[in-house]
């Protein structure tokens, strides 16, 4: 069997320079995670508040954690009062936006997400769809947001074989964040486009990804 590290090696030497590494590492123990860091790794991704909220105090301070899961309203603050989250890729409602800008405001911190994007079919329901996406900056209602700086978008493409139909799904999040960005020349900042996973991430780069979020191919099945 092969090592983490000589995964994580066949992975990040498969990117291009501009493209992040996110090694998702979620149900793998914090051992696995201490392989690839070890091996210069340095972005994490887990998609269980429980799981990460155990595992950041067993690991190097200088990991960027990021928050990939569905987020439940009453674990915002669990999860945002580590202070040690350096983006949540996942937030699928304007509510969950207003609660965690509540919650990154009392701590005094500046909490960095991405809004979750719904475009695949079959998969996950989570996620605001394209126009409701657009709707929300349009509306000028980000401006609210005391403590929360949205960085970008992150999706998933549809779970198929159907190669045109997977990079249509990734060319569908690109252009509804070059819409949401044409539609408000103030924002700042509004850059990364979260998409990729084992087995699409090629087809993500292709189409702009920024990001790419990958597990079984760095740490094996879960
Ligand atoms: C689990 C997960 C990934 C990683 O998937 P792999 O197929 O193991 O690379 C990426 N993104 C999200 C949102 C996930 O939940």
């Amino acid at each position: 069997m092969q090592s983490v590290a000589s995964r994580l090696e066949a992975v990040a030497g498969s990117l291009p320079q501009h493209v992040s590494l996110v090694a998702v590492s979620k149900f793998h123990p914090a051992e696995a995670i201490r392989q690839a860091y070890d091996a210069g790794q340095r972005i994490f991704a887990e998609s269980r508040v429980q799981e990460i909220v155990a595992k950041i105090p067993q690991l190097p301070a200088d990991i960027r954690w990021h928050f990939i899961g569905h987020l439940q309203t009453n674990k915002v603050r669990a999860l945002v009062g580590t202070r040690r989250i350096d983006l949540i890729e996942s937030v699928d409602s304007a509510r969950l936006l207003d609660l965690i800008d509540r919650a990154a405001a009392d701590e005094g911190i500046v909490q960095k997400v991405l809004i979750q994007l719904h475009v695949a079919k079959e998969e996950t329901k989570f996620g605001l769809t394209p126009d409701e996406a657009l709707e929300f900056f349009t509306s000028g209602r980000w401006h609210t947001l005391r403590a929360t700086h949205i960085c970008g978008l992150m999706g998933m493409a549809s779970n198929t074989d159907d190669r045109a139909r997977v990079a249509a799904d990734f060319e569908s999040i690109a252009e509804t964040g070059r819409r949401i960005a044409a539609a408000c020349p103030d924002i700042r900042g509004f850059d990364i486009l979260s998409m990729g996973m084992s087995h699409d991430y090629m087809a993500a780069i292709e189409a702009g990804s920024t990001h790419v979020r990958i597990g079984t191919a760095i740490f094996g099945s879960r």
